[in-house]
């Protein structure tokens, strides 16, 4: 399960980027993620469920998840298109010489905390 993996970091960067605003703790964190990226959303909710109990900081904080379509350039007509993660043939002529442009993303979207002050 390689959800385990990319929480254990997300929950990592989190808390440390939260001690350093100087955070009561975090209330929620937004990641986008690609549907290219094969990650399961039930093993890591599972995963975030998990981890982030372990963490002070993280504690009853909520996972939001943004989905990133995928889409690819056609490397022989130039079409871009927005597909899904089995359909990386190009539309317009059939061309399977295609790169990815968007879909592979695993990054944190926004983390949103609670200072002292609040
Ligand atoms: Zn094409």
């Amino acid at each position: 399960m390689h959800e385990l993996g990319i929480v254990s970091g997300v929950v990592e960067v989190c808390a440390k980027s939260a001690r350093e605003a100087g955070a009561s703790r975090v209330l929620s964190v937004r990641l986008r993620i690609g549907d290219m990226a094969e990650v399961m959303d039930e093993s890591l909710r599972f995963a975030w469920e998990a981890l982030t109990e372990e963490e002070p900081l993280m504690r009853g904080a909520t996972l939001e998840v943004e989905d990133v379509h995928p889409a690819s350039i056609c490397l022989d007509c130039a079409e871009e298109f927005e597909h899904d993660r089995f359909h990386l043939r190009c539309p317009v002529c059939g061309s399977a010489d295609t790169v990815l442009l968007r879909g592979r993303e695993l990054e944190i979207a926004s983390i949103d905390i609670e200072t002292e002050d609040d």
